[in-house]
Formats: structure tokens, C-alpha cells, sequence
């Protein structure tokens, strides 16, 4: 009991924690609720009430990767393939920039037909919409990542999806988390926004390890956390593995907050995928943002990386006013522009 308020009230104030403290907090069911309290008490301090929203493109489910987790991996010969046509995601930015975002994201597979210059092609293009481009299109080379940030790209996001290196070599056979760090790295000399994240309920994954993930995420000093839990895909070789741990989820999420107050942390679509409510909720235990999709419909089911997406099958209008109005119902607001993270002195 006391332990709890003891733990809480040095996260509050000194936003730095011991991993066994950490532990603590993910492990700790039974007093969850004075945890999100507690995050969604330092969201508000640091990050305010406006909700950023973020219109997600998703715009080829080709991937040369086989990560055993996810749908669209390269042996899963059930997917359905697509790719869409640079002008065609240019197009759907124009409409995401009508339709009121101030962000774009360009996520994919990793889809070797977009070459530095096609994808350099397709930021400028969007960048002339005065929205922030944030891509999250896997691991390339420095230079790469220099081709799409000289076009005006702002943002990266790519998940270093655990710190375990041995679950990782596991999970994502022919990668190598050292690669995947200079990732992270590079992108942030390139003077990009970094976003990271990890999957929470991976097989093998304890507490312990999730907790190194947060110290690393903050050693990493990365402007954006996306913590979701991982969900099993039927087509994987994960299918009958157990995932979906949504309070956990929510409880590292929670924890995130409180050591790295002022970064974006979105409430993530695979929570949603698990309770109806799952972005609301995580929205109140200390997250700020929301990537609505804005890919076309008949696209937006091919991209699965896990079964249950949210309104799947809805048009990207509705779903934006949607949760635009589930927001406003929780006392919160739309964020205006560019919504990037603002440091806070500590
Ligand atoms: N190819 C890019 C990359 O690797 O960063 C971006 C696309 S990748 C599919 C986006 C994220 O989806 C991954 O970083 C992973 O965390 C998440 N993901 C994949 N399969 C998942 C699953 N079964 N459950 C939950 N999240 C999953």
C-alpha cells in the first residue's frame, strides 16, 4: 500500500526511477488505477489537454522481413499484397491535410519498390500541404534516411519492439538489434523527431525486460513512445501464442509518462483492437495522441498486423469525426498544428 504512493510520488517528482521500481509499477494490478491517475495527472502538466491527431497512411503491405509477429510478413502467403502509387499517397495527404490533420504518417511494409527517390518525391509533394510528415518505413541506411529528411520529412518512427536482444533475434529472424539501435541513432544526428516503441505480452517476456525497455527508450531520449500490446496474427507462427495483455500495456504506457513527462505517446490502434474503448482509456493513463487511418478502405483491411483493427471498413471522415467527439467527451481537445515535442526543462 505504502510502497505504491512512495514509488508514484519519486516518479512525480524526479521522473527517474530504479528498474526495480519500475517492476513494481508493471507488476502492481490490484493499485493500476493511482498509476494511470498518476500519468494522466503528468500528461496534463507537461503535455496539456489538446489531443494531436495524426492521419495514418498505410501504403504497401509488401515486406521483405519475416517477423515471426507480424501479418504481413514475408511468408504469410494468405496476405493479400498492395502497394499504392506515390501520386496516390500524395493524394490521400492532400485529403488527410482537408480533413483537418496537421500530421501525416507514411507507414509500409518494407517495400523495396520505394526507392530514396520515389519516397523523396512523395515528402516534398506532401510537404507543399503544410503538414508535418512523420515515415515509418523500416530500416534503411543513413543516407536514406538523409534522402527523405533533405525532402522535408520531420518525423521517424520505428520500434525497437523489445530490448531483449535475444527475444528479438528470436522474433525478427535475419535482423539485428544493433542495426535496429543505429537506426534510432542515425535518425536523431539526421536531427529528425524519434519515435520508438516496443510490443507488450511478447511470448517470453517478462517484467524485468519490459522495464529495461522503458530505461532504454530514456537513455534513447526519443520524442515519441508507441507502446501497444502485441496481439497474435492467425497467419503467423505466433497464432496460438496468448498476447493481448491490455492492462499491461496500459501500465507501461502509464510508466512512460511518468519518466519521460513532456514526449508524444500515442493511445495505440492495437489497444483499440482489444477493447472498444482502448484508446479512451489510455488517453486517460497518460497518452496524447491518436493516428486515425486515413488509408482507403479497400486498403485498410489488407493491412493487418494483427486481427481486430478498429472500424475497419468505415470511410476516414467518419472515423475522424468519431473519435474527435470521444474526445471532446472526456474533457480533452483537438490539437492544432503541427502537435510536435515540446521539451520541457526538468
Ligand atoms: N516496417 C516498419 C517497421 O518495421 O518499423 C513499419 C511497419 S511495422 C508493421 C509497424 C509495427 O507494427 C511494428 O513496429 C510492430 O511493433 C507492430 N506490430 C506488428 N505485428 C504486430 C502484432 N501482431 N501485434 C501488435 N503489434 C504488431
Amino acid at each position: 500500500m505504502f510502497k505504491m504512493t512512495e514509488v508514484l510520488e519519486k516518479a512525480i517528482k524526479t521522473h527517474s526511477l530504479e528498474k526495480e521500481d519500475i517492476v513494481f509499477l508493471l507488476g502492481n494490478q490490484s493499485q493500476e488505477q493511482d498509476l494511470f491517475a498518476a500519468a494522466d495527472r503528468v500528461r496534463k502538466q507537461f503535455v496539456g489537454d489538446e489531443v494531436h491527431l495524426r492521419g495514418l497512411i498505410e501504403f504497401s503491405n509488401i515486406c521483405k522481413n519475416n517477423c515471426l509477429y507480424c501479418g504481413i510478413r514475408r511468408d504469410n502467403k494468405q496476405a493479400q499484397r498492395y502497394r499504392l502509387q506515390p501520386d496516390e499517397i500524395i493524394a490521400l495527404a492532400s485529403q488527410a491535410k482537408n480533413y483537418g490533420f496537421g500530421t501525416v504518417v507514411l507507414q509500409s511494409g518494407e517495400d523495396l519498390y520505394f526507392t530514396p527517390e520515389k519516397m523523396a518525391y512523395i515528402v516534398s509533394n506532401i510537404k507543399k500541404f503544410d503538414v508535418a510528415v512523420t515515415l515509418s518505413i523500416g530500416e534503411k541506411m543513413y543516407e536514406e534516411y538523409k534522402a527523405y529528411k533533405d525532402a522535408g520529412a520531420d518525423r521517424y518512427l520505428i520500434r525497437i519492439e523489445t530490448t531483449d536482444k535475444d527475444l528479438y533475434h528470436r522474433l525478427d529472424p535475419g535482423m539485428s538489434w544493433e542495426e535496429r539501435k543505429e537506426c534510432l541513432v542515425n535518425l536523431r544526428k539526421l536531427g529528425y523527431e524519434v519515435g520508438s516503441g516496443i510490443m507488450v505480452g511478447l511470448p517470453g517476456q517478462t517484467n524485468e525486460s519490459i522495464a529495461d525497455d522503458l530505461i532504454f527508450l530514456k537513455e534513447m531520449d526519443i520524442d515519441m513512445a508507441g507502446i501497444g500490446p502485441f496481439i497474435p496474427h492467425p497467419c503467423t507462427p505466433l497464432a496460438n501464442e496468448e498476447g493481448r495483455a491490455f492492462n499491461l500495456s496500459l501500465r507501461t504506457m502509464a510508466v512512460m509518462r511518468l519518466l519521460m513527462p513532456d514526449i508524444n505517446i500515442p493511445a495505440t490502434t492495437a489497444m483499440e483492437s482489444l477493447n472498444p474503448q482502448g484508446r479512451i482509456i489510455a488517453l486517460q493513463a497518460g497518452a496524447n495522441v491518436i493516428m486515425p487511418n486515413v488509408t482507403d478502405k479497400e486498403y485498410r483491411d489488407l493491412y493487418e498486423l494483427y486481427p481486430g483493427k478498429p472500424n475497419a471498413g468505415e470511410s476516414s471522415l467518419a472515423e475522424r469525426s468519431q473519435i474527435c467527439e470521444k474526445i471532446l467527451a472526456i474533457g480533452r481537445t483537438i490539437g492544432k498544428g503541427y502537435g510536435g515535442h515540446k521539451r520541457v526543462c526538468l
